[in-house]
């Protein structure tokens, strides 16, 4: 039967009589099915990539793709009046990650099957995941987001573990996610469940019980952690992960008749940030109960784990009260503490703890004495991490550290997101850049021909002109294709410095009204999600949505400048605005983003980057050329060393530049304090004067500069899309294939 023949039979109709619904999940039913007849990657070696998130996005088009049909069933469907984009409309986007690093473990499950490793992803099967955003009152509400429908990508396996807690002991059932490779074979997500989980717990918004944890383990992702309960739930999620985990690994290894002595032969445990750290703990307890000493079991599970560093915000650092650990997971205590007094006596600087002094159990800490491979994500990031804020590790193991660039699937960023440059490129260079990314380089040739320049302007602005559509219809906001699309889309975080842009925007409002009109309008578009519990994150979203509106209702501003806040960013919106990208905003406080992937996804669609030297900008910098990217602002090692001396004061700042201050105090302007809430707009002008941590009125001005040269210089067509070309072409370093490549070059030889 060919893929008509089957999709009918499963519509039991013809394609043109059946609704998008039904195709859809005809379809889903269908791509299961091509996936199971697919063979696993093989290998005596696998690795087991635990992570608290997969931030997958929708995966009808991206397994299509990757299973060799997706242009068969798109023409298929065009032949009976259907458009395969729309029927993509009906699939609910996954809910099980947050942002960058989610996003990221996405990426290289993507990369991974395709480059034939023996490899499987382990995480919890979030039912209704971090939130849904909803924008209300010019503030940010949330809701759940519950997205497992009753025809679903997930399979129950029938494997099911107990994991055992203080005073009870919980089953889980295994579901898992098949993984196709593009045009290679298929790995899979193994997702964690609770038995006993009670959707109905949930009461107004994504407030529940937070005690009943057999009712709410795996309720929601990052799960509101500014009390105890919250805290030792975090705790429950993390153990429930990593419990089940560590049994698949040796129940696999049972079945392939592998020795766990010699674990480290067959395995590798690569553990994502510190959320899966107490894999290490917990595997040595099991194999104790199988017989082997603490000292050998210790060491074949230091041989077998490696470790990832995502961030050096050390509030980020996780460090658990050893007395929360004791009430949750008490017998693993007893290994932590052998595995800190072991530490201790090798290395007695109190600064390589892994039970500091006040009790608290720094999970990085026993990540790095008790895994072979300690990763940052980019070439700034871990030099950073050996220079100065792991630098006591690095003096022990210089061997262990590594730097890996992050990197993206380009099956998703390029190819689905946006299939008309993909095809273009395809046309000028053959196909052998979806295999070989360093092939895109190939286009480099074609900087001098015009027509080749005029294409690649004529696919971003089909790509504008498809955002614009997308908005009108989702969130009824109309904006004009013709203008410059600056877009800064990721979490919103003070190091991210939204409110720099925000800053910005009013430095532009107020340039306007004072005559000085830009000569192609302007839209500024932000998508972003705070932490529930981040109220400086949330008067920041409140910043930018009463500039919003203060804009819109201003005749005189309007037509050169709007501001547009896309709600609940997710993969899926991301999907629409990276290929529409003019001016890609990467402008995070030197030293503080470890390495960003956003950065990279715009890069390789043809967007010009306005950054900092911070994480992989620095590399895309020095892939591009100075001339091909827009850098501004302190550089690393000066706000290394302003933190170290405590020198920075943003109220001197505030004081001395008039125009800083004239920026700033517009926020508690009358105009802005006539539209939105006085206490959250004063808390920011507040902090800002006086704290300012993440230094937005540091780089203020060379922001505001850099930015309108950036203006200026998108006037000049013919030298805006050779900057296009150049960025697109020499992206090829960022896809994940290569990252991937290198981890397993380096780290875990498979
Ligand atoms: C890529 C991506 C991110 C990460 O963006 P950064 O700019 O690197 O922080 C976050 N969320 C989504 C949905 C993404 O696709």
């Amino acid at each position: 039967m060919n893929i008509k023949q089957k999709l009918e039979e499963r519509l039991g109709s013809t394609i043109g009589q059946a609704d998008d619904k039904a195709i859809y999940y005809s379809l889903l039913g269908l791509t299961k099915e091509l996936t199971k007849e697919k063979k696993e990657n093989p290998g005596t070696k696998k690795v087991y990539y635990i992570s608290a998130e997969f931030l997958i996005g929708k995966l009808l088009s991206n397994n299509l793709i990757n299973l060799g049909v997706y242009d068969e069933v798109k023409e298929l469907l065009e032949q009976e009046g259907k458009l395969l984009s729309q029927i993509e409309e009906v699939e609910p986007e996954p809910s099980l990650g947050n942002g960058g690093l989610g996003r990221l473990a996405a990426c290289f499950m993507d990369s991974m099957s395709t480059l034939g490793l023996c490899a499987a992803g382990i995480g919890l099967n979030y039912h209704y995941g971090l939130f849904r955003q909803v924008l209300e009152n010019r503030k940010q509400k949330e809701v759940k987001n519950p997205w497992i429908e009753q025809e679903n990508w997930l399979v129950d396996t029938g494997i099911h573990f107990t994991v055992p807690f203080r005073d009870f002991q919980l089953r889980s059932t295994l579901y898992d996610i098949d993984v196709p490779g593009y045009e290679s074979g298929v790995n899979r997500l193994h997702l964690f469940d609770v038995d006993t989980l009670d959707e109905s717990l949930v009461e107004e918004g994504i407030s529940f019980d937070k005690t009943a944890v057999a009712k709410n383990l795996t309720l929601f992702l990052y799960p509101d952690d500014s009390d105890k309960a919250g805290h030792l739930l975090r705790i429950y999620q993390q153990y429930f992960m990593v419990s089940n985990g560590a049994q698949l690994i040796l129940k696999e290894m049972d079945e392939k008749g592998y020795d766990v002595r010699q674990m480290h032969e067959h395995v590798v445990i690569q553990i994502n940030d510190t959320h899966p750290s107490m894999v290490i703990p917990e595997m040595i307890r099991l194999l104790e109960e199988r017989g082997l000493s603490f000292e050998e079991a210790a060491d074949v599970v230091s041989r077998t784990c490696a470790y990832t560093n995502h961030t050096i915000l050390a509030e980020a650092l996780e460090k658990w009260p050893s007395s929360y650990l004791e009430e949750v997971v008490p017998h693993l205590m007893p290994v932590i503490r052998k595995l800190d007094e072991k530490a201790k006596k090798a290395h007695p600087d109190e600064a390589v703890a892994i039970i500091d002094g006040d009790g608290r159990v720094h999970m990085a800490h026993m990540d790095i004495h008790y895994g072979f491979s300690v990763n940052g994500v980019a070439a700034l990031h871990t030099d950073i991490l050996k220079e100065s804020e792991l630098k006591a590790f690095y003096d022990i193991y210089p061997e262990k550290f590594n730097n890996k660039t992050n990197g993206i699937t380009f099956r998703r960023w390029l190819m689905h997101c946006n299939p008309s440059l993909a095809e273009y490129l395809t046309e000028l260079i053959g196909s052998g850049w979806k295999k070989d990314a360093q092939e895109l380089e190939k286009l480099l040739s074609y900087e001098a021909e015009e027509a080749v320049r005029n294409r690649l302007l004529e696919i971003k602005a089909d790509n504008k002109k498809k955002l614009k559509n997308y908005l009108k219809e989702t969130q009824n906001v109309e904006i004009c294709e013709n203008s410059v699309f600056d877009i800064q889309i990721k979490r919103l975080h003070e190091y991210k410095r939204q409110q720099m842009n925000a800053l910005y925007i009013i430095h532009k409002y107020l340039e306007i009204k004072a005559g000085n009109l830009p000569k192609t309008p302007v839209t500024m578009i932000f998508g972003a999600k705070a932490a529930p519990a981040y109220t400086l994150a949330k008067d920041i979203i409140h910043l930018i949505l009463c500039l919003r509106d203060l804009i819109e209702a201003d005749e005189t501003v309007r037509p050169y400048l709007r501001v547009v806040m896309v709600e609940n960013y997710n993969v899926t919106k991301a999907e629409y605005l990276i290929p529409a990208c003019d001016i890609s905003e990467q402008i995070s406080l030197a030293s503080k983003e470890a390495s960003g992937t956003g950065n990279m996804k715009f890069m390789l669609n043809g967007a010009v980057t306005l950054g900092t030297m911070d994480g992989a900008n620095v590399e895309i910098c020095d892939l591009v050329g100075e001339n091909n990217i827009y850098i501004f602002g302190a550089k690393s090692q000066e706000v290394i060393r302003l933190y170290e001396t405590g020198s920075y004061c943003a109220k001197d700042l505030y004081e001395s530049r008039e125009g800083i201050k004239k920026l700033v105090d517009f926020i508690v302007g009358e105009e802005l304090l006539a539209l939105g809430d006085p206490e959250s707009l004063n808390r920011l002008y507040q902090d800002l004067i006086h704290k300012d941590w993440f230094m937005a009125l540091l780089d203020i001005e060379c922001y505001i500069a850099t930015k309108e040269r950036m203006l200026s210089d998108y006037e000049d067509r013919e030298k805006w899309s050779r900057m296009m070309l150049k960025n697109t072409a020499k992206a090829g370093f960022f896809s994940s294939d290569r990252t991937i490549a290198e981890y397993n070059r380096d780290i875990w030889k498979l």
